[in-house]
């Protein structure tokens, strides 16, 4: 089974969020089990970078506006991710000061339409014979940067006369959905026809997330939790409704934790390994921690920590408001994350006032995201919406107890400790209402839990047990492209 998967970005060379944890991680995992897939990348600077042994493998000429002079498709190895890649080589689409998505000002480039369109017609191209000696049976294309894909294979199938490449679509994040002006269609060189509302237009505009999900053969999310929850309006995006038609071609697949990035036990960014049996090294990890931020050095104070986007989604207003009475009841706090300035600022006059209890660390660090994951006692996902979410399975496997809002793929994770869950799967913290006060009453919780030692001990230690590599996932990932191209 040969499967393209197209993503914009891929651990360990560009990443601004989970998707490209998941790019990165889902081929190696495919690999094991004996399909052969390949990715298709937009070459940024990152990913040109890492490829080995490039080859040309054709000079691209893509219809409407995307023409650019120079574009060409290459084939090589990226030694980092362990799979074989094709990139698109478009100096003027994709080299440019600023990041993936937005410039230097941190706004969308005026181009995004077409730089991503780029991408999905790109895919279609490999479907349909542009590399003789590689050619997917299925394109699994990956949030709204490469949802043109499904599209573009629909419309080669009707204009060239040609059974049509399956595709299976995957959301991340329905929050994120690629809407451009309508006047930007024509630009695009796909069949006019296809805006119409049984296609790519959605309120007059041309939206690139509903045109994934109109046109893949099967689509997916990253929980079952999401799955449900995205057919409805409240955390339907306004796509509710087509998603809700769709819902016999709908999963809902759990992301996994990449064991070789992932793993305290292997880890070599940590101050000390442990496992499961071995818990002295998580101490060790911790005092190394509040020792680099410059925390009250008190091993028995429980120490919170966030890794994250700082966006409205996090529920990151709901911590700033609990802080407070968090300092106050003995506990400490540790944040990083770069977004939303805001939030920034706010985090930053927090630590400022309790430096001993609060530190914060503002800005994108990967290495830095495992000492602080490894260090702490739990770690705090109150999302308003969580399609997956990854660092909360971090948190599982380094034994930093989840405290999580029960949403998305944090309800599918973690489950909730009370005194009747203790002895059969309590894994953390699990709250209902998107509130201070429903904040509050969890971490009142994992307060006492901490107290008990030896309850908290059992916990953790399965937490850490609990599997959550990416077997499971790759497998029905498998299944689905079976269903797809049988
Ligand atoms: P999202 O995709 O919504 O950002 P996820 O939890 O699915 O949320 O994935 C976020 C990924 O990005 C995780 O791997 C997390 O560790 C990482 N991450 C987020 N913010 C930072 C940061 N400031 N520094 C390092 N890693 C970060």
């Amino acid at each position: 089974m040969r499967i393209l998967q197209v993503s914009a970005e891929i651990y360990p060379l560009l990443k601004t969020g989970g998707l490209a944890d998941v790019a990165g991680a889902l081929p190696a995992a495919l690999q094991a089990l004996g399909a052969e897939p390949r990715v298709l990348l937009p070459g940024f600077e990152s990913i040109l970078g890492g490829l080995k042994d490039a080859e040309t493998v054709a000079v691209l000429a893509p219809p409407g506006a995307m023409a650019a002079a120079g574009v060409r498709l290459l084939h090589g190895r990226l030694p980092a991710c362990g799979v074989d890649a094709y990139v698109i080589d478009a100096p003027a689409c994709y080299l440019r000061p600023g990041g993936p998505y937005l410039d230097a000002n941190q706004q969308p480039y005026a181009d995004n339409h077409l730089r991503f369109a780029l991408l999905g017609w790109t895919a279609a191209q490999l479907a349909g014979g542009l590399d003789p000696r590689w050619q997917p049976d299925v394109v699994h294309a990956h949030d709204w940067h490469a949802a043109l894909a499904p599209v573009y294979l629909a419309a080669a199938a009707e204009t060239q006369h040609r059974p049509r490449t399956g595709s299976l679509y995957t959301v991340h994040n329905l929050a994120y959905q690629g809407m451009f002006e309508a006047r930007h269609f024509g630009e695009l060189g796909l069949p006019p026809h296809f805006f119409a509302m049984h296609g790519v237009e959605f309120h007059g505009q041309h939206n690139f997330m509903k045109a994934g999900l109109y046109y893949a053969d099967r689509i997916s999310t990253v929980s079952p939790t999401y799955a449900r929850e995205i057919q409805g309006p409240e955390q339907g995006c306004g796509l509710d409704g087509l998603l809700r038609d769709r819902a016999g071609v709908l999963s809902g697949i759990l992301n996994g934790v990449d064991d070789a990035v992932w793993n305290p036990a292997t880890d070599s960014l940590l101050a000390a390994n442990y496992d499961p049996d071995q818990l002295a090294g998580k101490g060790r990890c911790k005092a190394a921690l509040q020792r680099e931020l410059g925390l009250a050095r008190a091993p028995s104070a429980p120490l919170f920590c966030i890794v994250s986007r700082l966006t409205e989604q996090k529920g990151l207003h709901l911590v700033l408001e609990a802080l407070p009475d968090l300092v106050q009841r003995g506990a400490q706090f540790a944040l990083l994350g770069s977004g939303d300035a805001d939030l920034e600022a706010a985090f930053r006059t927090a630590a400022t006032a309790h430096p001993d209890a609060i530190a914060v660390k503002l800005g994108y660090d990967e290495h830095f995201a495992h000492r602080l994951v490894a260090g702490s006692d739990a770690i705090m996902v109150p999302s308003r919406f969580e399609p997956c979410g990854l660092t909360q399975l971090y948190g599982l496997k380094y034994g930093t107890l989840p405290l999580v809002r029960n949403v998305g793929g944090l309800a599918d994770t973690v489950a909730d400790a009370r005194l009747e869950t203790l002895d059969v799967d309590a894994s953390g913290f699990v709250f209902d209402e998107f509130s201070t006060a429903g904040l509050l009453q969890a971490i009142g919780r994992a307060l006492a839990l901490h107290r008990r030692r030896a309850d908290w001990k059992q916990v953790q230690q399965r937490a850490m047990r609990r599997p959550c590599g990416w077997d499971a996932a790759a497998r029905t990932y498998l299944g689905l492209y079976r269903r797809i191209a049988p």
